[in-house]
């Protein structure tokens, strides 16, 4: 079985985090896309609760079964940020036999040499590196481990997102309707900036 591991803040999800996930499983015949917020980013704050984003992500998900929400990032009981490091050798112990590929943004494989460990990253999964408008060109750092996907054009941020939600913009072709919904019944992203 061929696994994918997508990790994130996803703060909020949205359509590109989707676009994402749907052509990497298409892309590289993968069974399950694991769609993983993150417990404590070590690089970044987040501050919308862990349980809104996992809750969302399993609303962004809907309708491909190939796409799951997992917890496989929490939150630590010991209050250590989370690395990707551990999750996948963690993922590796519990699903023996597995083929593991970690899916991520040009953007964010640009910056995998600040993540702990990233000889051990490339050890531990293939790689499935997604253009995203304003990544594309220069794919450095591409070599037997990880594999281009150019196949995503989404021009969505969630930092952008976030501003817009905040000044009560209209963001339906920038977020699945159930995460919009979810936003708006919890009241997030109203009010405050970040
Ligand atoms: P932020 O603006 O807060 O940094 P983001 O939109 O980049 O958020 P993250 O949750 O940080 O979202 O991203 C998770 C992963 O998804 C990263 O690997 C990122 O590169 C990738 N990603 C996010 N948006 C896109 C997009 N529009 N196209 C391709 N990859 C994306």
């Amino acid at each position: 079985m061929r696994v994918g591991l997508f990790g994130g803040s996803f703060d909020p999800p949205h359509r590109g985090h989707v676009a994402v996930a749907r052509a990497a499983a298409e892309a590289f015949e993968l069974e399950r896309v694991l769609m993983a917020p993150v417990g404590r980013q070590p690089l970044k704050g987040v501050s919308t609760p862990f349980g809104d984003r996992l809750a969302m992500v399993g609303l962004a998900c809907g309708g491909d079964k190939r796409l799951v929400a997992s917890d496989v990032d929490a939150p630590r009981g010991d209050g250590v940020p989370n690395y990707t490091v551990d999750t996948l050798g963690r993922l590796r112990q519990e699903m023996a036999g597995v083929e593991l590929f970690g899916i991520v943004g040009m953007d964010a494989f640009r910056e995998m040499g600040k993540w702990r460990e990233p000889e051990r990253l490339m050890e531990l999964a293939e790689w499935i590196v997604v253009t995203r408008p304003g990544y594309e060109g220069d794919v450095g750092g591409i070599s037997g481990r990880a594999h281009l996907l150019d196949a995503v054009r989404v021009d969505v941020s969630a930092t952008g997102l976030r501003e817009r939600l905040r000044l009560g913009e209209d963001c339906s072709g920038l977020v699945p309707g159930a995460v919009l919904r979810y936003i708006a019944e919890n009241g997030l992203y109203r009010g405050s900036a970040g």
